[in-house]
């Protein structure tokens, strides 16, 4: 595509826009503007194509289209069909699945369907067959209280919050955790690392119905074939949540017992993350889940996007590319000259390292809070996300640590030079912030003193150092 298209394409929608909700066009270009200035660490975050993002301003999102290829709901949805079938097929090329299912609008929603399609094949399809009958509707009003019990009374294991775990695997807050009884596997705390004998001996004691892996703050990779043995010796079934490092997969740096999968019964994901898609989520699975996955709608989702699934259709074919792998590769290259910059400079980091797109800070030597320093990185121009670290005295809200990740960057093209020249800036941020306090002289976990001056001088530094790189070259909206 020709430097001209890209340009007209945006420069037109904002036009349309613009004449008629001005302050929408606005904020748009303003959102350009400021992902281009600043150092964008977000380990959950990316920059789509261009192709990507047009794929989703247009009429597809008029459409309903309730239920799978083929099998809809609604007339006229043959172009959706055509859409959701391509998603589809490069989804299952690129990771080597049996069947994939891209309706899902988020990666919580993956979880969801996911969730929902091992309850309706473990308890409900065996209660079903049991009360002889082919659908619930068919059940007694007995039979039908006693199977509602049953599903709300099953079993999952994950890994816990603070070692790197995600809130929709169990957690209390999130509906998983009021769906399951949960229990979770943390880290080793004297490496960092998930000790699988521990696992075992969890899963052996609880016995649950899954057992899931992946995480969003742990930097390490996962041993998912051992996960996997484990699950086998409990009948547990295996679930992979990889939305954080969906991209590793594709771009084949997590291969062998690190790609999950052929380990896995079912694995979810988000689009939006070291993918690098549309923000949307997707779930794939052999054969036995494949009918359970394709009635996540209207089980649990509701209408699917057909312009973010022409999307993700786009982005899939993006990572088919062998310029993908390249890029995947970089992010890990990325993220381990970062960590090793930051430990140069005496940073202690979880794990004291990484295998994959992220890095867990543990700020606590610098005397701060996550929240604390999270802050004071933002008002120098460098935008990252607290997040706890193992068992965390400052609780989830505070934290003492700060999540850093590489995909962002990458796709701008930033390498491993740049990188030990951000760890400077970051070390620099913390080492001259102070902790603050509240008006009675107690000390504050969210206060800080940092010189203004220093952090526009930072600011500065991190626009420089993005200079080099210019975010969605091709498009000038003048
Ligand atoms: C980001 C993330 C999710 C949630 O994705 P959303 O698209 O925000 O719903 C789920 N699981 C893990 C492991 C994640 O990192």
């Amino acid at each position: 595509m020709s430097l001209n298209a890209e340009s007209t394409a945006f420069r037109s929608a904002l036009e349309v826009i613009r004449a008629v909700e001005p302050r929408v066009a606005d904020a748009i270009g303003a959102e350009l503007a400021d992902q281009r200035e600043s150092l964008k660490l977000i380990a959950s975050e990316n920059y789509a194509s261009p192709a990507t993002l047009l794929a989703m301003g247009n009429w597809f999102s008029d459409k309903y289209a309730e239920g799978t290829v083929g099998r809809r709901f609604y007339a006229g949805c043959q172009n959706v069909d055509t859409v959701e079938a391509l998603a589809a097929e490069h989804a299952k090329e690129l990771f080597g699945a049996a069947h994939a299912y891209v309706q899902p609008h988020s990666g919580i929603d993956a979880n969801l369907v996911a969730f929902w399609a091992i309850l309706a094949d473990r308890v409900e399809s065996p209660a079903l067959k049991k009360a002889q009958v082919r659908q619930v509707n068919d059940l007694t009003e007995a039979d039908w209280f006693a199977l509602r019990r049953e599903l709300g009374n099953q079993r999952m294991l994950g890994m816990s919050l603070d070692a790197g775990g995600h809130l929709t695997h169990g957690f209390r807050p999130n509906i998983s955790g009021k769906m399951f009884d949960q229990r979770s596997y943390g880290t080793d705390p004297a490496t960092g690392l998930i000790d699988y004998d521990r696992v075992a001996e969890a899963a052996r004691e609880f016995k649950p119905l899954i057992l899931v892996a992946g995480y969003s703050a742990y930097p390490r990779k996962v041993n998912f074939r051992i996960m996997r043995e484990i699950a086998d010796s409990v009948g547990a079934t295996f679930m992979v949540d990889m939305a954080h490092f969906a991209g590793l997969v594709a771009g084949r740096v997590f291969t062998g017992d690190f790609d999950p999968v052929p380990h896995a019964h079912i694995v979810t994901t988000t689009t939006h993350k070291s993918l690098r898609g549309p923000r949307g989520g997707m779930v794939l699975c052999g054969p036995e889940l494949a009918d359970q996955v394709d009635r996540g709608c209207p089980m649990v989702l509701g209408g699917p996007l057909p312009h973010v699934m022409a999307a993700k259709a786009v982005a899939l074919a993006e990572a088919r590319r062998p310029d993908f792998a390249d890029y995947a590769q970089r992010i890990v290259d990325n993220a381990q000259a970062l960590a090793e910059g930051l430990v140069r400079r005496g940073t202690k980091l979880v794990t004291g390292g990484t295998d994959n797109h992220l890095v867990l800070l543990d700020v606590s030597g610098y005397g701060l809070t996550g929240r604390q320093a999270e802050q004071a990185l933002l008002d120098s121009g460098i935008v990252t996300n607290r997040n706890a670290v193992p068992q965390d005295p400052n609780g989830a809200w505070y934290t003492s640590g700060i999540r850093i990740g590489t995909p962002a960057l990458t796709t701008r093209g930033l390498g491993v030079a740049e990188m030990d020249a951000t760890a400077e800036l970051i070390h620099t941020v913390l080492s001259q912030t102070q902790a603050g306090s509240n008006p009675d002289g107690t000390p504050s976990k969210a206060k800080y003193v940092l010189d203004p001056a220093l952090a526009d001088k930072i600011s500065k530094q991190a626009s420089e150092l993005l200079t080099g790189f210019p975010l969605y070259p091709a498009v000038d909206l003048g």
